[in-house]
């Protein structure tokens, strides 16, 4: 297949690539940035701004769209705010105008949302059957992202909305961040430990975007999380046994929450959710078990 993928320079994007890559697809990372290039004969980068600019490429079979700012790159103030959402909401619709206008469409378009897309809850688990979705700063714009992407659906393409959970991988996203405390023995429980954690090895994440992909009767909704879901606390002691560091100290909710604002939802709420339609399918997760998963990830 010819592939596109926007904000295919990023943590998820780069693994996805080259995986996507290794099956013997050929890839075009669409990206803001100019004079990238790469070592591979079927990766190219491509330098496209999708809000106004006109779609560079015109035979590709799917479009797969990560393209965001960083939500956890700073304080949530109105100004970050309204850029992690029209950064979404203005990048998909720029992509699906692009894409409407092109004689021959890709067939499958993938857009990266969230499982934030469900609210924050202690006691409830949601799948991709769930019906209700949160109301809150994250779930809203999920909620409008979704909606762009929608379109691309109405235009004949088979659309799936990619709901990823905490990715968990070497080279960036949450994982770094979280074992830093305990690489510097001062590790502990964040906020209660109760609020749960929806976490996803890097591996699985890439497979089942693969499976989705050659699999035809996925379209909507698809949660990438692993099926086994964890609370704060558990995660935070499974990454102290994995590295054999101590798990002495907690961080209240309090300070975490005057010192990050509405970002500390961040680390203090959660949701279990888990992959009901890719295990309805037949996707094998690789990493079930958070323990595992570590293993292989801090080795
Ligand atoms: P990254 O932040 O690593 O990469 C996103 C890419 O988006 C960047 O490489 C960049 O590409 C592009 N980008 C950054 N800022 C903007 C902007 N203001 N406007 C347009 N494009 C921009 O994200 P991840 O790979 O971690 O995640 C991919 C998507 O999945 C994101 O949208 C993220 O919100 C979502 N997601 C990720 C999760 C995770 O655990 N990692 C969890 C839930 C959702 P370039 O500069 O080349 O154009």
């Amino acid at each position: 297949m010819e592939i596109a993928i926007s904000g295919g320079t990023g943590f998820i994007g780069s693994v996805l690539a080259t995986h996507l890559a290794d099956k013997g697809h050929t890839i075009y990372i669409l990206t803001r940035s100019a004079k990238l290039t790469s070592t591979r004969a079927n990766i190219r980068f491509v330098q496209w701004n999708a809000e106004n600019e006109t779609f560079p490429l015109s035979r590709i079979d799917a479009f797969i769209n990560l393209a965001g700012e960083p939500i956890n790159s700073g304080r949530w103030t109105q100004q970050r705010k309204a850029r992690i959402l029209t950064s979404r909401v203005q990048t998909t619709q720029g992509i699906v105008r692009q894409l409407a206008k092109l004689s021959r469409r890709p067939r499958i378009f993938v857009n990266a949302s969230a499982i934030g897309y469900y609210g924050t809850s202690l006691d409830k688990t949601f799948t991709e059957a769930s019906t209700t979705h949160g109301t809150d700063f994250l779930a809203t714009t999920v909620i409008q992202w979704e909606k762009e992407a929608s379109h691309a659906q109405l235009l004949g393409m088979r659309t799936i909305y990619a709901r990823f959970g905490v990715v968990l991988g070497r080279k960036g996203g949450a994982l770094p961040r979280m074992i830093l405390p305990y690489k510097l023995f001062s590790g502990g429980t964040i906020g209660s430990g109760k609020q749960w954690l929806s976490w996803i090895h890097i591996d699985d994440v890439v497979n089942m975007i693969s499976f989705a992909l050659e699999n035809e009767a996925i379209q909507g909704a698809l949660n990438l999380t692993a099926p086994r879901p964890v609370t704060m606390q558990d995660f935070g002691k499974t990454i102290a046994k994995v590295l054999r560091k101590p798990h002495y100290f907690p961080i209240p909710s309090l300070p975490l929450r005057i010192l990050l604002g509405e970002m500390s939802t961040l680390v203090l709420d959660g949701q279990r959710v888990l992959p009901e339609t890719s295990v309805q399918h037949g996707y094998i997760h690789s990493y079930s078990n958070l323990e595992d998963a570590l293993t292989d990830l801090l080795k």
